[in-house]
């Protein structure tokens, strides 16, 4: 058998590759290892019920009315009782999570989440569980990384997946690597939008490369809003993490505050929407917080370095386009609709999200998709069915995605402006006619274009998808 070849290297990529081995593997990224990850930039951590009166049931309840009571029970349960254990793995492995003086798990509270149940690496977890894994995946003989390389398209044969078009980034050089099974852990989509938390890289690469080969998606107008991103016009725009909410910082319009800070991102995220285009200056007030700079040294630094003193001074804030929801439908083992073709992380879409992630669900995600592709993938056979439910209509004609920097300024505004968190059927109609003459020859343009297509068919809100135009539903006697 080839090689299985594994897109990105984020936690969900390096997770694949290190439960592949010792099968061997190839790992593509178009940067260095963990560069362009937004894996590396996560602050929170990951959830699981881990503390005392804690249940996985607990957790999946509060993830499922999270989303808005729209995402898959079935996916919700197993991931979240796969949830302590995670966390276990990863501490074996060698992540210094934060513990209490008796050496169980420092648990943080966070926004939606019944309970404190946040396993964390200080204030930045990503970068430190993520750094745990690509070293881990560094000393495997079974993986071959190609950094500075980027998949720019799959080809399929049959029906199933035959290879995959890679850009060197250093030479242009384009070069077909042969393979029966490619897994994508390609991120997120949030690059798509002016105002984001993500790595600018994140542009929804994977979601483009599979749906132009015909895998399904699905839920891309799922996208969700970080309510407290540190407004101080730095592209992206710096997180103030959650957990400074959990913490007791406060929310104010004009002075007054105006929501409860921990509710559901979704909820949050438009308060603060309402009270920035009611023309109120919104400020997230952490300076009470004991500890503060202790408890939050990533937190402080980033504000530090847009001149920012979170001890004394009120922090900016504005919602910014953080997290998707939606993406490459997948199955319990990560399979898409496409034989060969696995999604993981954030490029997928698993259910378990529904319409607005519970905080600190993601990472979670990660490593469990990154494990169930891994076990699915070093068992591959020929019986795998393509899904009944594959959407035709969603082919574009397969091309080289140009990378065009002019294309996706227009991308990132179009969306910022009609896709934000309110939206009406005019603005996405909008969106459509603008982005639809790029979308055959631009990834960014072919997804911004899904998305507002995605937005539009679905006239009801759910979650962090706000329609301002929704229908009302008639009165019934
Ligand atoms: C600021 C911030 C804070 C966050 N905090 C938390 C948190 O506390 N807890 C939590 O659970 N989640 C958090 N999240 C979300 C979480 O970080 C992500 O959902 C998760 O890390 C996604 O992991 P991933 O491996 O799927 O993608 P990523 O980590 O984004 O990795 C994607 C990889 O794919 C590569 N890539 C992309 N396209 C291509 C291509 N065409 N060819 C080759 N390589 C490609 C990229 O270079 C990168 O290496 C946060 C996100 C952000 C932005």
């Amino acid at each position: 058998m080839e090689p299985v070849v594994i897109v990105g290297s984020g936690l969900a990529g390096l997770t694949a590759a290190w439960a592949l081995a010792p099968a061997p593997c190839i790992l593509i990224t178009t940067g260095c290892l963990t560069g362009g990850a937004a894996s590396m930039w996560a602050q929170g951590g990951v959830a699981a019920a881990l503390g005392a009166g804690d249940r996985p049931e607990l957790h999946a309840r509060d993830t499922f009315v999270a989303g808005a009571r729209y995402g898959d029970r079935q996916v919700i349960d197993r991931i979240t009782s796969a949830a302590p254990e995670v966390v276990r793995e990863l501490a074996r492995l060698g992540v210094p999570f934060d513990r209490t003086p008796s050496g169980d798990f420092d648990l943080a509270l966070e926004g939606g989440h019944g309970r404190h149940r946040v396993a964390h690496a200080g204030d930045h977890s990503g970068a430190t569980i993520t750094s745990v894994m690509s070293a881990r995946v560094a000393g495997l003989p079974s993986v071959t990384v190609r950094e500075f390389s980027t998949a720019v398209a799959l080809t399929t044969y049959g029906g199933r997946i035959s290879g995959v078009d890679v850009r060197d980034e250093h030479t242009g050089m384009v070069q077909h690597l042969s393979t029966d099974r490619v897994v994508l852990a390609t991120g997120g989509l949030g690059g798509l939008f002016a105002h984001t938390t993500n790595p600018v890289t994140a542009t929804g690469r994977g979601v483009a490369l599979a749906a132009r080969i015909g895998a399904r998606t699905d839920d891309l107008h799922l996208v969700q809003f970080h309510p407290t991103a540190l407004d101080v016009g730095a592209d992206p725009m710096p997180l103030l993490t959650e957990a400074l909410r959990g913490a007791g910082a406060a929310l104010l319009a004009d002075g007054r505050r105006f929501v409860d800070e921990l509710q559901p991102r979704d909820v949050v995220a438009a308060a603060v929407w309402e009270q920035l285009t009611a023309g109120r200056r919104v400020v997230l007030d952490a300076r009470h917080i004991h500890q503060l700079t202790e408890r939050f040294p990533s937190v402080t630094a980033l504000a530090a370095g847009h001149g920012v003193d979170i001890r004394t001074d009120l922090l900016p804030v504005r919602p910014a386009l953080h997290f998707s929801m939606g993406g490459i439908t997948t199955d319990a083992d990560a399979r898409t609709s496409l034989p060969g073709l696995w999604a993981v992380g954030e490029c997928s879409r698993t259910g378990l999200h529904g319409a607005n992630r519970l905080a600190s669900n993601s990472l979670l995600e990660a490593v469990v998709t990154g494990k169930a592709a891994a076990a699915s993938a070093a068992t591959f056979d020929d019986t795998w069915p393509a899904y009944a439910g594959a959407d035709p209509d969603s082919v574009v004609a397969a091309t080289d995605s140009t990378d065009d920097p002019t294309v996706l300024a227009i991308v990132r505004a179009t969306l910022d402006t009609h896709c934000g968190v309110l939206r009406d059927g005019e603005g996405l109609q909008r969106a459509i006619d603008e982005l639809a003459p790029y979308a055959a020859t631009s990834d960014a343009a072919y997804v911004g274009w899904l998305i507002a297509r995605s937005a539009l068919a679905h006239p009801d809100s759910a979650g962090a998808h706000r329609r301002t135009d929704e229908p009302v539903m008639a009165a019934t006697a």
